[in-house]
């Protein structure tokens, strides 16, 4: 199994939806990801990444499929998780038209606009393939998700900073505050290695970075 992370630009946002109290008036940098996990004949996204971000400036930006095709072609993605139905997480699937697309039931309303084909509609959590499990959190959206590969955490925006996960933070857009804490509170123990989907030191340049590789 192999897990490659992809970064195709920054934004900018207010620390009060970072961390729950926090200033409206200070905006923090964060990095715009998607990862890849290949594993046996499957190349499986974790979200898929905007070519626009209405709202938000788009800092080093280059089209989220330009820097996946740096690596690996846009048809050779089999399946595409999406952990959950925001913009910058979404909007970029149309350039998967072949591949398998799972979202949560509670995501698929906010989903409509991007005409996905292949639709996979799941509830709760589930086992996509050997090592690959999608486990619903519920915090940050309705039916948002993260991904588990063993002890790797790929957090979706359960959580945006570190800081969240080591001080107990909530973010400021959760929209269920126990499932919130509920993730932090389990995913900060130092059995996991929490991924984060905004952090700028993941891969730190348009590009991508091999977080995780085995044989197996
Ligand atoms: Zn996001």
């Amino acid at each position: 199994m192999k897990l490659t992370a992809f970064q195709y630009g920054k934004t900018e946002l207010a620390e009060a939806m970072i961390f729950e109290n926090g200033s409206f008036d200070i905006k923090q940098p964060i990095a715009l990801l998607f990862f890849l996990i290949e594993t046996g004949d499957r190349k499986i996204l974790v979200d898929v990444g905007c070519d626009t971000m209405p709202g938000f400036p788009l800092f080093e930006h280059k089209s989220p499929v330009e820097v996946l095709e740096e690596y690996v072609s846009r048809e050779s993605i089999t399946d595409v998780i999406i952990t959950h139905a925001h913009h910058d997480h979404i909007e970029a699937v149309k350039y998967y038209k072949s591949a398998d697309v799972y979202l949560h039931r509670d995501s698929v309303k906010h989903a409509e606009p991007y005409n996905i084909e292949k639709l996979r509609i799941f509830d709760g959590s589930f086992t996509l393939c050997e090592g690959v499990e999608v486990i619903e959190i519920g915090g940050h959206s309705f039916g948002s998700c993260i991904v588990r590969l063993d002890s790797l955490v790929l957090c979706g925006d359960e959580c945006y900073s570190e800081k969240n996960l080591t001080d107990l933070i909530m973010t400021g857009s959760s929209v269920n505050r126990e499932n919130s804490l509920a993730f932090l509170t389990e995913y900060r123990k130092p059995c996991y290695s929490p991924i984060l989907f905004h952090s700028p030191s993941v891969v730190g340049f348009v590009g991508h970075r091999i977080l995780f590789e085995t044989d197996v």
